[in-house]
């Protein structure tokens, strides 16, 4: 069998549900299992009816244009209209108890943000079922998909493999599941973070065996670089796990970063493909790559990134001090991305998450902090790139000529990641003048 996934865009109008339909029609005989995410926007959507409930201004437009955009594809499929209209009916219940209430807990905002995967599910499953395929909707909880508690970066169960093999044993057709959205061991409905319906395809196709996790988008795959910020950006043949995890933890948005791991487990190649172009055989992910397909293979940045500077002068020749900080961070959730040393002082980056501003407090108790938000990240990334002559300074003869200055530097963690920081507002050009150098040449 195979897992198919299908983004925002893929599934944004009647027309990208055809064309989804005919991509599922043809692959019938691989057994396909199908993870959706929400109509193109709707997750914003959403999360902006959230806010508007929760400064007490007007959200009753702004839900009836959701309700407009889902009926308006229902009418063009020709399937019923009231098809989510029991969804719809309770988002609004649910908006009305917010707006009373005047506060939305991260338990509430993940129930609210899981209507958009419920109402997506239901669609493509009502046009396949028009296409004479037998197929049904089903919410990611009901296919066995158990998380911890965590609102907002949910992480499955341990068990989660044995708890779908025995959810899905009973369904029958093409599954059409919800992407992004699962369920705690209370009943709560909880969500892995935004992009998540990657990660929901591969701890399926992990679970159910699936001979290839297909995640179908609107580029041609992987690419040398955001082509909305590159105009000359290529798809990539191939990557490893890793540099495809090392991509999307460092800004990638194409595949989320945690979608590797099950993928990884069980050694399932990922393939990223174009909805547009469903020909086109996309970007394999697997787990070796051939000697030739080493090197450089792609610039990532992303923005609004803080740096928190740790100065602590009497911790000279101390030992400890390292893990105290890291201890900080850890306790408040804070997701650290680069660190540099010297002898009294810690650099760390952060796009903030868990409680930054708590552990900052903490750290003050006991050493200098300064703190230096909206910071740009850049990062390039490619097997083996660490260990060739010449990378690093070709990489930084590119930054002179731009005449950027490099706050922090990261290098030789890994084989295959160099990342540094630049100021606000000067990421889009690095990428593209790396870009120039290390591809168009
Ligand atoms: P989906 O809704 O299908 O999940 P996303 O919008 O989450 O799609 O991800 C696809 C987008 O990721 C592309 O439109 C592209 O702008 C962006 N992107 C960022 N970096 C890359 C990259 N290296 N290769 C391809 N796409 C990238
Ligand atoms: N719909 C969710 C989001 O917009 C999940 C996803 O698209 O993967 O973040
Ligand atoms: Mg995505």
């Amino acid at each position: 069998m195979i897992v198919l996934k299908f983004g925002g865009t893929s599934v944004g109008s009647s027309s990208a549900i055809r064309r989804v339909g005919s991509i599922i029609q043809e692959r019938l005989e691989k057994q396909p299992f199908v993870v959706v995410s929400a109509v193109g926007g709707v997750t914003d959507r959403l999360f902006e009816l959230r806010d508007l409930c929760l400064e007490k201004q007007a959200w009753e437009d702004s839900f009836a244009s959701l309700c407009g955009i889902h009926r308006t594809i229902l009418e063009e499929l020709e399937l019923d209209v009231q098809l989510v209209d029991g969804l719809l009916e309770e988002l609004k219940g649910l908006l009305g108890e917010l707006a009373a209430a005047g506060e939305c807990t991260p338990r509430m905002l993940d129930h609210l943000v899981s209507f958009g995967e419920r109402m997506s599910s239901r669609l493509v499953a009502g046009h396949l079922q028009t296409l004479g395929i037998e197929s049904c909707a089903v919410d990611a909880f009901d296919a066995g998909l158990v998380t911890d508690g965590r609102f907002q970066r949910a992480r499955p169960l341990d068990d989660v493999n044995s708890r779908i093999q025995e959810a899905c044993r009973s369904l029958t057709g093409v599954v059409v599941a919800t992407g992004y959205i699962a369920r705690d061991e209370e009943g709560n409905i909880t969500t892995l973070g935004r992009g998540g319906s990657d990660y929901t395809a591969s701890i399926f196709g992990a679970a159910l065996g699936s001979e290839e996790i297909q995640i179908w988008t609107d580029v041609d795959g992987v690419m040398t670089a955001d082509p909305r910020i590159v105009e000359n950006a290529r798809p990539l043949a191939t990557l490893s796990f890793e540099e495809a995890a090392e991509l999307a933890f460092y800004g990638a948005r194409v595949i989320h970063p945690a979608t590797m791991i099950p993928a990884v487990d069980k050694d399932i190649p990922i393939r990223v493909l174009n909805t547009h172009r469903p020909d086109f055989p996309g970007t394999l992910i697997l787990a070796d790559l051939a000697e030739d397909a080493r090197g450089v293979k792609s610039i990532t940045s992303k923005s609004h990134v803080s740096v928190v500077n740790v100065v602590a002068p009497r911790m000279l020749d101390q030992y400890g001090f390292l893990a105290r900080v890291a201890d900080v961070f850890s306790r408040f959730e804070v997701v650290v991305d680069i660190i540099a040393t010297s002898e009294v002082s810690i650099a760390f980056t952060t796009q903030g998450g868990g409680r930054l501003d708590s552990a900052i407090d903490e750290l003050k108790e006991f050493c200098r902090v300064d703190v230096y938000h909206d910071r740009e990240q850049i990062s390039v990334v490619g097997e083996d790139i660490r260990d060739r002559i010449g990378f690093a300074s070709e990489v930084f003869d590119v930054l002179g000529e731009l005449k950027v200055n490099v706050e922090l530097i990261s290098f030789g963690a890994t084989r295959i990641n160099l990342s540094f920081l630049v100021g606000e507002g000067q990421a889009a050009d690095v990428v593209r003048g790396l870009h120039k150098r290390l591809f168009e040449s």
